[in-house]
């Protein structure tokens, strides 16, 4: 079976969920990796340790236009005659796999977790993450949006083959006016720990309080809505069903309730530690370990018991 996985390789270097993506599809069949942008060939190359036999870059345009890589990925699918079409489903993979969807009359499982059993069905998140359910979609291609951090990538092959493609991608209607970087060194998709605030941290001139804890454990740090909202913190470390979903081993939420909407995005992470003056807060039901008391006491007492334990 031929499979084809779109990645973005726009950045410094190619992100965990790419890997995953590839892993996943060569339990599936053979692996070709189609990506648009400057990447450099040694960058790409490393996707054939993940089990991609080929890799089919465009040049002609960088960036993240929706529209150009809808045409790159029916372009290079029907190039590589693929059956199944794999995207990680982050921003990039929910805005494209719908369009290629319609584009090629190709049933599409997005939130999938697992790869297809026997029967055809492939496992699925559903409700925000509230239940599992099973997808079966019977047109001849299909597409498969991976939800980050539902399979550990593995390294099993050799360097793949990089080789020149055009996508007949056309022109971009959008102009790219700024480009903003995140600010820290850990890409909240892809933090193993995160530290994340709601509005009982009461304001921006606290932040120094998650911002210290997360410094010490080498994490990411998160906020609520209403938090990224009020312009307290900035919009991509909001996580939630409107924001970023995450699975980290770890997620500490201080001051934050758990509401259903917060929930959704963070109840994949395989800890949670829930700091809370109401012991009533819906969030320690999702707890694997909570406080109930003041995160102006609880954090700067956690930060530095993580300082002497590292010492
Ligand atoms: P609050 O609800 O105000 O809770 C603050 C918490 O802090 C309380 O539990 C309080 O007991 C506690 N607290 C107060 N002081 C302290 C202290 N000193 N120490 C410790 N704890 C303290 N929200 C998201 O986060 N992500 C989403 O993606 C999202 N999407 C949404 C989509 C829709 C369509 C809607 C309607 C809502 C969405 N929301 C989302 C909002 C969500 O419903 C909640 O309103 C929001 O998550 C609440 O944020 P919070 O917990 O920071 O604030």
């Amino acid at each position: 079976m031929s499979v084809l996985v779109y990645i973005n390789s726009n950045g410094e270097k190619i992100a965990k969920n790419a890997f995953e993506a590839v892993t996943y599809s060569k339990k599936i069949g053979d692996v070709t990796v189609v990506t648009n942008g400057k990447a450099d060939d040694s960058m790409l190359a490393q996707l054939g340790k993940y089990g991609a036999s080929k890799v089919l870059v465009d040049r002609s345009f960088e960036g993240i236009d929706e529209q150009q890589i809808t045409r790159l990925v029916a372009t290079a699918a029907e190039n590589v005659g693929a059956e199944t079409i794999v995207f990680s489903n982050d921003l990039i993979g929910k805005a494209v796999a719908p369009r290629l969807s319609v584009k090629l009359s190709a049933g599409l499982v997005a939130g999938a977790t697992g790869v297809p059993q026997e029967d055809g069905t492939i496992p699925v998140n559903v409700f925000s993450g509230k239940a599992h359910g099973f997808v079966k979609v019977n047109t001849d291609k299909k597409i498969i949006a991976l939800l980050p951090n539902s399979i550990q990538p593995e390294e099993t092959g050799a360097d793949a083959a990089v080789e020149e493609f055009n996508g007949n991608a056309g022109d971009s209607r959008v102009t790219v006016k700024e480009t903003k970087l995140p600010e820290g060194d850990i890409p909240l998709p892809e933090a193993e720990l995160v530290v994340s605030g709601g509005r009982g941290l009461k304001g921006p001139e606290n932040w120094n309080l998650i911002t210290d804890l997360a410094t010490e454990l080498g994490a990411a740090t998160a906020c609520s809505r209403p938090v990224a909202d009020s312009d307290w913190r900035p919009h991509h470390e909001h996580v939630g069903q409107t924001g970023v979903a995450i699975r980290p081993n770890l997620y500490i939420a201080a001051g934050i309730s758990g509401a259903i909407q917060h929930l959704a995005g963070v109840n994949g992470s395989k800890t949670i530690v829930v700091i809370n003056t109401d012991d009533e807060a819906p969030f320690f039901k999702a707890a694997d370990y909570g406080v109930v008391g003041d995160a102006f006491e609880v954090l700067p007492k956690l930060t530095e018991a993580v300082k002497k334990f590292k010492a």
